[in-house]
């Protein structure tokens, strides 16, 4: 039947579609956003912030929690 591998085939790329599209809404969601810390004032920015690539941002926290964790406080603009 060549109607139903079309549909097999139609259902395969909606499941691939919905697997690479699924992860990014959920880290929209969830605290997995690649945070900035500058390295001089040990503040950390998320994305979006007018700061984020400052000069001094060279630090990298994948989350949150993981800035707060080496020593970074959150920023007071973007409020991460
Ligand atoms: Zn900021």
């Amino acid at each position: 039947m060549v109607t139903g591998k079309w549909k097999a085939g139609a259902i395969a790329g909606w499941l691939v579609l919905f697997m690479l599209v699924m992860p990014v809404m959920i880290s929209a969601e969830n605290d997995s956003l690649v945070y900035h810390g500058n390295t001089k004032s040990k503040i950390f920015h998320r994305p979006g912030c007018r700061y984020y690539n400052c000069s001094s941002c060279s630090a990298v926290f994948h989350g949150r929690q993981k800035a707060i964790d080496a020593g970074y406080r959150p920023c007071r603009v973007c409020k991460p």
